[in-house]
């Protein structure tokens, strides 16, 4: 099966090396040419865990190819798989513009009756759309069919995801195409759930606001707990045994981030709204995780007074572990109050300082080592739960730091340890140990 994948992004890149690796001929577009410069190189221009070595194999063995040249990337596509950005507007609502941008090239480039396929995450309507779009252009002149086929990989698990995720979603009018793409991701081996298209690309909505929500509600429980004096952490525990409730997702900290969860939940209340119905609960989640967003700021004014002129290091930049994805990271927002607070910020991430660099205030300064960030410093703030923070010596933040006081918004640490350790901790939803 000959497939173009438009959009090299996250997305876009995981699962063309993806199909390419269970055996599709995979064409990937970008019109970045700076992008697909590197790619043709071998070098992702993201960090993803085992991408980039699957990404060299499939080159190597013929299989997977990056052009910028839309005549050569779309020309034979029998499927081409559209994974372009879908950013928030002012209004909360999904810019479309790239998606529609790229419909008009399928219809101008195309060569033969094709299938395409929306990975993209959009709001309902928007297959019929394109596809319209496409057959208006197309007049007639090749066949075009179109599958919604929702993604749902994790930033930083993303190649693992692909290979080993719950479910593939495929949306389809036409029971042909549906069989095509079932065919094309069989070897996934993955349980596939087919639908028609509209629930397909409610699915993927109300999926991220389901998952938004647990966050939301887990985040204001532990908030009570500190209130009441329970832990947070026994708390989901007992929770999670429940199999109605499951496991997965309760961990309490200082809210979502990244480039899904806040756009896609805003874009939900839009979709919502445009049809007449106020989704009440999600607009309270959005809110909870703002408010939540900036706690350990509130909890760091508390104990340390005014914080102009204190030494303030952050451990972690990106909104988790395992990416250099920036976009809607909290310590976007958080280093930006400390600053307006006057304190000095020394930040440090293993893996996204680079792209924190380029949007941080511009008064941040970076640090060359987790080490490195706390000499010296008034207070700590733990902001992403990389492996190196969880695993790091207690007693050496204890002998580097100036006062060791930590504010830990992912739980990274045993309370006994802490203590031992001597270290004034304070984390979600449990108790501060002082
Ligand atoms: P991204 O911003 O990382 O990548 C988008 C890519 O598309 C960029 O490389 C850009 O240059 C390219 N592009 C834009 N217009 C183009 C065009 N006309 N032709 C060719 N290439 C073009 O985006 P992403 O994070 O991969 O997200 C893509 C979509 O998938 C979004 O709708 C997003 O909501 C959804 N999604 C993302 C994730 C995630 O974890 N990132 C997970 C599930 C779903």
């Amino acid at each position: 099966m000959k497939i173009s994948v438009v959009g090299t992004g996250y997305v876009g890149l995981v699962t063309g090396v993806c199909l390419s690796e269970i055996g599709h001929n995979v064409t990937c577009i970008d019109i970045n040419e700076e992008k697909v410069t590197s790619l043709k190189k071998g070098k992702s221009p993201i960090y993803e865990p085992g991408l980039e070595e699957l990404m060299v194999k499939n080159i190597e063995e013929n299989r997977l190819e990056f052009t910028s040249d839309l005549v050569k990337g779309y020309s034979g596509a029998e499927v081409i798989y559209i994974a372009v950005g879908t950013p928030q507007m002012e209004d909360g609502s999904a810019d479309l513009s790239y998606v529609e941008s790229v419909a008009k090239d399928v219809a101008t480039y195309i060569k033969n009756d094709s299938i395409i396929v929306i990975k993209s995450t959009v709001p309902v309507g928007t297959n019929e759309r394109v596809l319209a779009i496409i057959q208006s252009l197309v007049k007639g002149k090749y066949k075009v069919n179109i599958v919604s086929n929702p993604e749902f990989l994790r930033e930083g698990s993303a190649v693992k995801d692909t290979f080993h995720g719950d479910r593939i979603v495929i949306g389809y009018a036409e029971e042909s195409a549906g069989r095509v793409l079932e065919s094309i991701n069989k070897p996934f081996g993955i349980p596939i759930f087919k639908t028609d298209i509209r629930s397909a690309e409610m699915i993927k909505y109300a999926s991220n606001a389901f998952l938004a929500t647990k966050i939301s509600f887990i985040n204001e429980i532990a908030n009570i707990c500190e209130k009441i004096d329970a832990n947070i952490e026994d708390v989901s525990k007992g929770m999670g045994l429940d199999k109605r409730i499951g496991e997965h997702f309760l961990n309490a900290g200082i809210g979502y981030g990244g480039s899904c969860f806040p756009k896609d939940t805003k874009a939900l209340v839009q979709i919502a709204g445009q049809n007449l119905y106020d989704f009440e609960l999600l607009s309270s989640v959005i809110r909870v995780n703002s408010n939540q967003q900036y706690l350990l700021v509130e909890k760091l004014k508390q104990r340390l007074g005014n914080l102009s002129g204190k030494t303030i290091a952050l451990w972690g930049l990106a909104f988790k572990p395992n990416t250099d994805d920036m976009r809607e990271a909290p310590s976007i927002v958080i280093s930006q109050r400390l600053v307006d607070e006057g304190a000095n910020v020394i930040a440090y991430d293993p893996i996204a300082i680079g792209n924190a660099k380029k949007i941080l205030n511009k008064e941040v300064a970076y640090a060359e080592s987790f080490s490195d960030a706390i000499k010296g410093a008034d207070a700590l703030l733990i902001l992403t739960e990389w492996n190196e923070v969880k695993t790091f010596n207690l007693e050496e933040i204890n002998q580097l730091m100036k006062t060791p006081i930590i504010f830990d918004g992912r739980n990274c640490f045993d309370l006994k340890d802490a203590m031992k350790a001597n270290i004034e901790y304070y984390s979600i939803g449990r108790p501060p140990v002082t």
